[in-house]
């Protein structure tokens, strides 16, 4: 039993060690994760977090990130299909939760072109009662 507990703290240290190497010093949802930064959390897991944003532009607003540092979509690997499956499969259950129950919109901003300026991936769940607006303005003909 006391075994058990001392192996239990030896992972529990390794997986810390581990995370803190996965993680940027000066990245801000990396400081969210380590609870440098308060947030309004949504839902936490091993592997991911949930937040409200900062600053909503629906009446349902909230991100969602993995704990890993990884900068953009761009740079994931197959290593991070498990974790990027994991958000895609909670994106709808903590929308619905968070009282998007009738379809939500999902947006993963990505370098550049895509207007990211958080380096550390998110996805963006949007929604409310209403319909929102339409996803970009169409380029005038
Ligand atoms: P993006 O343009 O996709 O990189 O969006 C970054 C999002 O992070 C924005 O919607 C910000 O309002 C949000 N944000 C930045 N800092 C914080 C914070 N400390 N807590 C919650 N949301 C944040
Ligand atoms: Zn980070």
């Amino acid at each position: 039993m006391a075994a058990n507990r001392r192996l239990g703290t030896a992972k529990q240290a390794a997986l810390n060690r581990f995370r803190k190497r996965m993680q940027d010093a000066s990245c801000i949802f990396c400081r969210i994760v380590r609870g440098e930064i308060p947030c309004s959390k949504v839902y936490e897991d091993e592997q991911v977090l949930a937040f409200q944003d900062i600053h909503p532009i629906a009446p349902v607003h909230f991100l969602l990130i993995p704990k890993e540092h990884l900068p953009t979509l761009s740079e994931t690997q197959v290593d991070h299909e498990a974790v990027l499956g994991r958000m895609m499969v909670l994106a709808p259950r903590l929308a619905r939760e968070q009282g998007a129950d009738d379809g939500f919109r999902l947006i993963v901003n990505t370098g550049r072109v895509g207007r990211q300026e958080v380096f550390h991936v998110h996805m963006h769940i949007l929604g409310g009662k209403e319909p929102l607006g339409s996803m970009l303005p169409r380029p005038k003909t």
